[in-house]
């Protein structure tokens, strides 16, 4: 089967180093398998979005040399694959509505353990959960190596449609990265907790499970995630070199960076990727002050 991979930005911000590490590894590889590199906005959460961030993300990938294989597919045209994969695992008793307020769910630790024991309210949409049960899920992350998950322990019956009617992640990356037939994800380690949710979801659904493989995340001077939506610095794509070299450094194909120009990085890092060079920790710091160039804050 021909490789299929997938960078799946959420438009919550621009670009920035920790996005653009995810987008580049992703497409690295796809470009290594001679395969194909396609791009999923996934914009199923309006009150997170940022007007004007998907665009801006299309024209940074643009400018750094990696634009997709086929049209973007937007999570938000896909509400009805959604629905019917709900009614499926409704139909399968695989789900329960749940009205408990998220501060409910906290104090019981976070984790909820079907039956919702709140009375339904007919005035209220319940929230969706996913009964998980004993289940275990096990699979081999070709970066991070073997896995394993509880998913009572680790995730607790978790919502596949959110009170506000708005489909969980879970289950839209899971209905989507097989309707895009993706062979392998390749994104950030903070998803690698969420990946045996996925796998459940799949095969609930009779979907196929792809490969992973969870890169590195970036961390910021103080040690956390940098992250669009907290106000990191957007990469600068009217001057991608800086930072094209640094993402490269950073995954490891130090000598790519030393190319003179977008497109002869791009072509060196391929020629020259490896699976066995990519660094294996879940996070590493993220250059930063001086050695992360040319970023601009996005208003
Ligand atoms: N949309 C998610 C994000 O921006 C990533 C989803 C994925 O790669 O599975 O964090």
């Amino acid at each position: 089967m021909r490789y299929r991979g997938r960078f799946a930005p959420s438009p919550t911000g621009p670009l920035h180093f920790g996005s653009l590490v995810a987008a580049l590894g992703s497409w690295l590889r796809a470009r290594s398998e001679g395969g194909a590199w396609l791009l999923r906005i996934e914009d199923i959460d309006p009150p997170r979005e940022v007007p004007g961030a998907a665009a801006a993300i299309l024209e940074a990938l643009a400018a750094f040399g990696m634009t997709p294989d086929e049209p973007p597919l937007y999570q938000s045209t896909r509400l009805g694959a959604y629905a019917a994969a709900l009614e499926r695992l409704r139909a399968g008793g695989h789900v329960y509505p749940c009205w408990c307020s998220r501060a409910e769910v906290a104090a019981r630790g976070g984790l909820h353990r079907g039956p919702c024991a709140v009375p339904p309210d007919p005035a209220r949409e319940p929230a969706w959960r996913l009964r998980v049960g004993d289940a275990v899920v096990a699979f081999e992350d070709r970066l991070q190596g073997p896995q394993r998950q509880a998913l009572a322990e680790a995730a607790g019956d978790f919502v596949v449609r959110r009170v506000e009617g708005l489909y969980a992640y879970q289950l839209a990356v899971a209905v989507d990265d097989a309707a895009q037939g993706i062979t392998e994800v390749v994104r950030g380690a903070d998803l690698l907790d969420s990946t045996p949710r996925q796998i459940h979801l799949q095969r609930l659904l009779g979907l196929p499970t792809p490969a992973y493989l969870h890169l590195p995340l970036a961390l910021d001077a103080e040690g956390r995630k940098l992250s669009k939506s907290e106000g990191a610095l957007a990469v600068e794509p009217g001057d991608p070199v800086p930072a094209l070299r640094a993402a490269l450094g950073f995954l490891g194909f130090g000598e790519a960076a030393g190319a003179s120009g977008v497109a002869a990085m791009l072509a060196a890092a391929v020629r020259d990727f490896d699976l066995a060079r990519l660094p294996h920790a879940r996070a590493l710091p993220a250059p930063h002050g001086a050695a992360l160039p040319a970023c601009v804050p996005f208003a």
